[in-house]
């Protein structure tokens, strides 16, 4: 058994992008740009929306998205308790509360059943979480939504390119937000995009995304020396033109990439089945997953040992794993902030204590998915 150590992720680039970014910089145009134009309209026809808005980030996606639905002071935004902290934190940026919700034991999804009794007159918006890759349940998520009046936001940070029954995720909601951080399924090192089919909201997060300004610096530059008005205290959320430059290379393996994820998935699951105490989480059959993350729960009274010990074992053994995530519910900030219990959220909380993230990326070779099967194969014995 080779002894290279297994990366928990690795991006995949070739010349395209370092292509992409030379030309960007022999350009001398870096920030906002023609780039950055050409990433968006690519974007948009890519998920089926009518606008995209390239951003410096999923945060920032997410922030604008809550910000130009008019989110603010006492409102409620819906998110699971299983995600990253960006997707509650942008609720407390504009002065509302987060509410968690538990999830789906087998999915890991937001639970629709449990968002229903957390709706309230209160509820601006309700934010899934395409966890691990696979779309959540949005038929009855977005109906529970709309029954007090309230947007659906994805956080679509795991999940692109995804589909929902008949739908392209990007297409589905209100707004959709993706993110091209270094780990996702396609990177541009940091960055993140808003889709919406609504004009007026794709507007304020353009405007917004660049401290308020009328036009920014390309328009600006474009059109010769001009003035521009600041109507609003906006953010500094814009991307990059030698960012873009990336994504657009990215963008066009995105299909060949998601194939590569999907082949190790699959690989992975069918060998697991095999490991005593490792359960894999469950497919749903009307909707594709993106597999940005290979998650397992290790059930620690079958397998003989609990999540920390496994993941310290592979790590001894060269293999990098990851824990997506610590439920928020169990962070300092949203505990003590909100007096949130293990009680509140049983099954994200035994997920919690179980799941652990294995290596997948799109250039590992089937022999390593072998190897990390084989380790926890002989760890479980
Ligand atoms: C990565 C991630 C984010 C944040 O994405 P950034 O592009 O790093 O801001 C938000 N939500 C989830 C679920 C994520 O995994």
């Amino acid at each position: 058994m080779s002894a290279d150590p297994i990366p928990f992720h690795r991006p995949a680039f070739d010349q395209a992008e370092l292509h992409g970014a030379v030309s960007s910089l022999e350009s001398g145009w870096l920030t906002t740009g023609p780039q950055c134009a050409a990433f968006e309209s690519r974007f948009a026809e890519a998920v089926g929306a009518e606008h995209a808005v390239s951003v410096n980030s999923c945060t920032a996606a997410l922030h604008l998205a809550l910000e130009g639905l008019g989110v603010g002071t006492g409102d409620q935004v819906v998110v699971p308790a299983m995600t990253f902290t960006a997707t509650a934190a942008v609720v407390r940026h504009l002065g509302a509360d987060p509410v968690l919700v538990d999830v789906e034991a087998d999915t890991l999804g937001m639970d629709p059943d449990q968002l229903v009794d957390v709706l309230s007159e209160r509820t601006k918006a309700v934010v899934p979480v395409h966890y691990a890759g696979q779309p959540a349940e949005m038929d009855r998520i977005t109906s529970a939504a709309e029954s007090v009046g309230a947007a659906v936001v994805e956080d679509s940070a795991h999940c692109f390119p995804g589909t929902y029954r008949e739908h392209t995720i990007g297409s589905l909601s209100r707004a959709t937000c993706f993110s091209f951080y270094a780990n996702k399924t396609i990177t541009t090192g940091e960055g993140g995009m808003l889709t919406t089919d609504d004009a007026e909201l794709a507007e304020r997060a353009r405007v917004m995304r660049l401290h308020g300004m009328s036009k920014d610096a390309w328009r600006r530059f474009a059109s010769g020396p001009s003035t521009y008005d600041v109507a609003q205290p906006g953010f500094k959320y814009n991307m990059t033109d030698l960012a873009a430059a990336i994504g657009l290379a990215q963008l066009d393996k995105a299909a060949d990439l998601a194939a590569q994820r999907a082949g190790h998935a699959e690989q992975y699951v069918t060998a697991l089945a095999h490991v005593p105490g490792v359960r894999t989480l469950a497919r749903r059959p009307d909707r594709s997953h993106a597999w940005h993350l290979l998650v397992v729960a290790i059930d620690r009274e079958t397998f003989g040992m609990e999540r920390d010990a496994v993941a310290a074992a592979l790590n001894d053994r060269g293999i990098s794993t990851s824990i997506h995530y610590r439920p928020l519910h169990r962070h300092s900030y949203y505990r003590d902030t909100y007096q949130l219990t293990d009680e509140d959220f049983p099954v994200a909380s035994s997920a919690g204590d179980q799941i652990l993230s294995l290596p997948l990326f799109p250039t590992m070779t089937g022999e390593q998915v072998d190897r990390v099967v084989a380790v926890l194969a002989e760890l479980a014995a």
